[in-house]
């Protein structure tokens, strides 16, 4: 530890997806491992970083306001340091600098372990005067970035500080190759690659040993895991790896593209039973014309199809999906695919979205942009839809007693424990806060909307 930065504080304020919030846990790590102390207040703050996310405009927005807001903090605490990291900070990169002069530091989700250099430079600067506001076009003093291609990241040993109890997330591969056109992944995060077995196998020995019970492996894509490795394996080799790992009781996985989604995965999901009963498959859409101009490459049917196999081998699986409405081009008829999709399959929840244009994406390009308030009906004429069937899908549960890993007090109601079924459900109910970070067994007495309610036996 580095004594000199006993005392500091930094304050991590995650935007976006579960890969960010991991991302986020790696950056804690960093800042821990320099002496820093994590605070939830932005006040005693002596370091901010955002961890943007720019999958969709709104999110962006979001990050801008809170940036704008950041500027008086910045100015009347002058030792105080601004960092930008996640997917807009890759994007915008030194244009950040020009609209917010205030930022110290802008880094990609693949320079994370620049964090350690940035705090060291810092620390040995010792005479370090308050940033002065810049004139528009000027690049600063001070300020850095680390955007560049770091390919020796995805085997880099990062400290980590996981957030959770109980349960813990693992990258088991960075970047994405697949370029659907509505999405900035590959344009922010770059190329598939895969982390090396061993890496992933040793840091999930440790997370065992430091108690947690459940994993979540993280990748854009992880059906395509072992492309580019020198070891011959593929993601089912290494879930039975993983699988191995004494202590690990719950194997979760995220995200699943249906076109990689193998019977092969669905065998070894079926044969593994630490492997839980749920999959995240993002469908997109129902239309074949729309899924084609998002290029999915499958069309409606056989992604049907998979759920078929997959519920034919495993019946208590639980599928969620992604959803995304008013895509360039989408007719009331394709629109009306997806509405059929949502009946026919009968998902037991669904993100659902509007489109929304991202930076260098091809779907930008495409004729026929819906307007914003078809877009706002639509989507609410999926959420209403599957509003009853995930709340069908929960009153199936009424009466049973299921296991549940238990991650803490609920954030809704602090009288309440919450945690989640290998089926991934919400439960809440009454206990000792003791129980976080345990598996116990919980009766379901009332399925509400969005979560279930009972008592543990
Ligand atoms: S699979 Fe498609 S949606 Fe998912 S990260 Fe890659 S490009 Fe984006």
């Amino acid at each position: 530890m580095n004594h000199s930065n006993l005392n500091k504080k930094v304050y991590i304020h995650t935007f976006g997806c579960q890969m960010n919030v991991h991302d986020s846990e790696k950056i804690a790590g960093i800042f821990s491992s320099c002496g820093y102390e994590q605070t939830e207040n932005i006040k005693d703050a002596d370091v901010i970083i955002i961890n943007t996310c720019s999958i969709r405009q709104k999110a962006e927005q979001k990050f801008y306001s809170e940036l704008g807001r950041l500027k008086g903090l910045k100015y009347k605490t002058p030792h105080l340091k601004i960092a930008v990291a996640g997917c807009i900070a890759q994007q915008k990169g030194n244009a950040l600098f020009e609209r917010f002069p205030y930022v110290d530091f802008i880094f990609g989700p693949n320079n994370i372990d620049s964090v350690q250099n940035w705090i060291e430079a810092d620390r040995q600067k010792t005479n370090n005067p308050p940033i002065p506001p810049l004139s528009k076009g000027s690049k600063g003093g001070f300020r850095t970035t680390a955007l560049d291609d770091n390919p020796e990241y995805h085997t880099k040993h990062l400290p980590l500080k996981r957030e959770g109890k109980g349960r813990a997330w693992v990258s088991i591969m960075y970047g994405c190759d697949n370029f659907c056109s509505y999405c900035v992944v590959p344009y922010t995060r770059g190329r598939e690659k895969s982390r090396p077995v061993s890496d992933i196998i040793n840091e999930i020995k440790d997370i065992s040993k430091n108690g947690f019970k459940e994993i979540t492996l993280l990748g854009q894509n992880v059906n395509s895991y072992g492309k580019g490795l020198s070891e011959k394996i593929d993601f089912p080799g290494l879930l039975k790896a993983i699988h191995a790992i004494y202590g690990i009781e719950r194997i979760r996985f995220v995200t699943s593209h249906p076109k990689d989604f193998s019977e092969k995965l669905i065998e070894t999901a079926r044969d593994l039973p630490k492997i839980c009963e749920h999959i995240h498959l993002p469908i997109q859409a129902g239309s074949d014309k729309i899924l084609s101009l998002m290029n999915r490459d499958y069309p409606y049917v056989k992604y049907k199809e998979k759920v078929e196999m997959l519920r034919h081998a495993i019946p208590e699986i639980a599928i969620t999906t992604d959803i995304i409405v008013g895509f360039p081009g989408e007719t009331d008829e394709d629109f009306q695919c997806t509405m059929n999709a949502l009946k026919e399959i009968e998902f037991d929840g669904i993100f659902a979205f509007k489109y929304s244009k991202r930076p260098n994406t091809a779907a930008i390009n495409l004729s026929g942009h819906i307007n914003e308030k078809t877009k706002s009906e639509r989507l609410s004429k999926v959420l209403d839809l599957q509003a009853e069937i995930t709340y069908r899908k929960n009153t199936e549960f009424k009466g049973k007693t299921l296991e549940v890993l238990v991650e803490g007090v609920s954030k809704t109601d602090k009288n309440k424990l919450t945690g989640r079924t290998r089926s991934n459900k919400i439960v809440n109910f009454y206990g000792d806060e003791n129980h976080t970070g345990t598996l116990i067994m919980v009766k379901i007495l009332e399925a509400k909307q969005h979560s279930l309610y009972g008592e543990i036996i």
